[in-house]
C-alpha cells in the first residue's frame, strides 16, 4: 500500500491542506510555504536595514575638511572668505558630531552640540550660493526653503514643519538620513516681530512662525507632514528627531544697520573700546551685526539662542562684481563661451565691455543679481544671429553693449528682471 504524503514541516496529510509539494525526499504545504516565505523576507529585511544603516555611517577620514570645503567654495563664490571660513567649520563640526553619535561610548559624557548659523548680509551678495555650493559638496542631505511661505497655524501659508518634508524628499524619506542632515532657511528677517508691541496687530508670519521654527531649532521630535503644506488631522505624520539636523539661516536684514549704528554710538563702552581697537567702516556696518541688532530687528532671544553662529557678508564692491562675470567655474561669460561654442563660434568680450556691465549693475543698484540680465539684453541679439551666420568669431566690444543696451526698453527690462 503507497504510503500517506503528509507535510515534513507540519506533518499534516494532503487531505487536511489545500495542496501539498513534493519535493526529492520530502514535502511541503501550502501554508509552511507561506510562513515560510515570510520568515525569510523579514530576515532578509533586517539585514538590509543594518547595512544599510552601516552604509550610513559617517567616515570622517573621508569627509572634506575646512580647508577643502573652503577651496571649494573659492571656484564659485568670490570674496565673503568669513563667512566660507565659518560654513567650512560649522559644515565639518556637524559631520563631527555625526561621527561622534554614532560612536558614543556610554563613558564619554562629552556630547558635542550642534551650532545652528546665521548669515546675515545684503540681498545678491551670495548667501544661497555658499549655501547651494555646499550642498553640492556634501553627502548628507540638503535642502533651502524660504522662510516667507511659513504663518501661523490658522493663516494661509505653511507650517513650520513643512521645512522637514522638503528634507525628508531629498533623503527619499530615509528618516534616519534626514535627521543627519542640513536646512538652509533663506530670508530669515522676513519672519521678524514687526512691531514691538505684538498684541496691537496680529502678526501672523511673525513672532508666532518664530515659536514654531524654535521647535526645530532646539531639537525635538516632530510630527512632519510627509508632503508638506498645511498639517491635516487625517494626515499621517512621520517622526522626525530634530536634535541633529543643522540650521543656516540667511536674510538680508535691510535697516539693520541703523539698529548697529545706534549701538555703537549708544553704548559708549562698546564704541570706544571696538574705536580703539580699530577703526569702524561706515559703509560696512554689518561687519560688526551682533546678536542683541537681530533682537532689534525683531527676532525673539530664544530663537538667536538657537543660532549661536553668526556671520556677515560684504556688500560686494566693483572688483567683486567685475569677478563674478568671469572668475567663477560656472560664470556668466563662461556660460556665453560654451553656448557659442557649441555652434563652432568663439566668443570674446572687451575688457571694457565686461567693465560696462559692471558699471549698469553698479548704477542700477541691482549687484550681482542684476549681472545676468544686463548681459543677457547685451546678447540675445547675438545669440539669434549667431547661428545662421558663417561667422567663426564674435566680439562683443564697448560700441556693441552700449548700443544693445540702449535699445528700445532693455534698461526698463533688465531692472523689471532683477
Ligand atoms: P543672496 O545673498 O540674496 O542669497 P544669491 O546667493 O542668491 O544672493 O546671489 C544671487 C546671484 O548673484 C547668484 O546666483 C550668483 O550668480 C551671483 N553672486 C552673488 N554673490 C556672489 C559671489 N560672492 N560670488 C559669485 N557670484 C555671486
Amino acid at each position: 500500500m503507497a504510503k500517506k504524503k503528509t507535510c515534513s514541516f507540519c506533518g499534516r496529510s494532503e487531505s487536511e491542506v489545500e495542496f501539498l509539494l513534493t519535493g526529492l525526499d520530502a514535502n511541503i504545504c501550502n501554508e509552511c510555504v507561506e510562513r515560510a516565505a515570510e520568515i525569510v523576507s523579514n530576515y532578509t529585511d533586517q539585514t538590509r536595514s543594518k547595512s544599510k544603516s552601516k552604509a550610513n555611517d559617517i567616515d570622517l577620514t573621508k569627509v572634506p575638511k575646512p580647508h577643502d570645503i573652503k577651496d571649494y567654495l573659492d571656484q564659485y563664490v568670490i570674496g565673503q572668505d568669513e563667512a566660507k571660513v565659518t560654513l567650512a567649520v560649522a559644515v565639518y563640526n556637524h559631520y563631527k558630531r555625526l561621527a561622534a553619535k554614532q560612536s558614543a561610548r556610554k563613558d564619554d559624557d562629552v556630547e558635542i552640540e550642534k551650532s545652528n548659523i546665521v548669515m546675515v548680509g545684503p540681498t545678491g551678495t551670495g548667501k544661497t550660493l555658499i549655501a547651494r555650493s555646499i550642498a553640492r559638496l556634501l553627502g548628507v542631505p540638503f535642502t533651502i526653503v524660504d522662510a516667507t511661505v511659513f504663518t501661523e497655524a490658522g493663516y494661509v501659508g505653511e507650517d513650520v514643519e513643512s521645512i522637514l518634508s522638503r528634507l525628508l524628499q531629498v533623503a527619499d524619506y530615509n528618516v534616519e538620513q534626514a535627521e543627519k542632515g542640513i536646512v538652509f532657511i533663506d530670508e530669515i528677517d522676513k519672519i521678524a516681530r514687526k512691531s514691538d508691541n505684538p498684541s496691537i496687530t496680529r502678526d501672523v508670519s511673525g513672532e508666532g512662525v518664530q515659536q514654531g521654527l524654535l521647535k526645530l531649532l532646539e531639537g525635538s521630535i516632530v510630527n512632519v507632514p510627509p508632503k508638506g503644506g498645511r498639517k491635516h488631522p487625517d494626515q499621517d505624520y512621520i517622526k522626525v528627531d530634530t536634535r541633529h539636523i543643522l540650521f543656516i539661516c540667511g536674510g538680508a536684514f535691510d535697516g539693520i544697520e541703523k539698529k548697529i549704528a545706534q549701538r555703537l554710538n549708544t553704548h559708549t563702552v562698546g564704541y570706544n573700546s571696538v574705536r580703539n581697537t580699530m577703526k569702524i567702516d561706515p559703509k560696512n556696518l554689518m561687519r560688526y551685526v551682533q546678536p542683541m541688532d537681530l533682537k532689534s530687528f525683531g527676532l525673539i532671544p530664544e530663537i538667536i539662542g538657537r543660532l549661536p553662529v553668526l556671520t556677515s557678508l560684504n556688500p560686494l564692491s566693483r572688483e567683486a562684481l567685475r569677478d563674478i562675470l568671469v572668475k567663477p567655474k560656472n560664470s556668466i561669460i563662461k556660460q556665453y563661451e560654451k553656448l557659442f561654442a557649441m555652434d563652432g563660434i568663439q566668443l570674446e568680450f572687451a575688457d571694457e565691455a565686461l567693465d560696462f556691465i559692471v558699471d549698469r549693475a553698479i548704477a542700477y543698484k541691482l549687484g550681482a543679481r542684476g549681472l545676468r540680465s544686463i548681459a543677457e539684453n547685451i546678447m540675445t541679439e547675438a545669440m539669434y544671429d549667431a547661428p545662421s551666420s558663417k561667422k567663426k568669431t564674435f566680439k562683443v566690444t564697448l560700441d556693441y553693449a552700449r548700443q544693445q543696451m540702449e535699445k528700445h526698453g532693455a534698461m526698463q527690462q533688465v531692472i523689471d528682471n532683477a
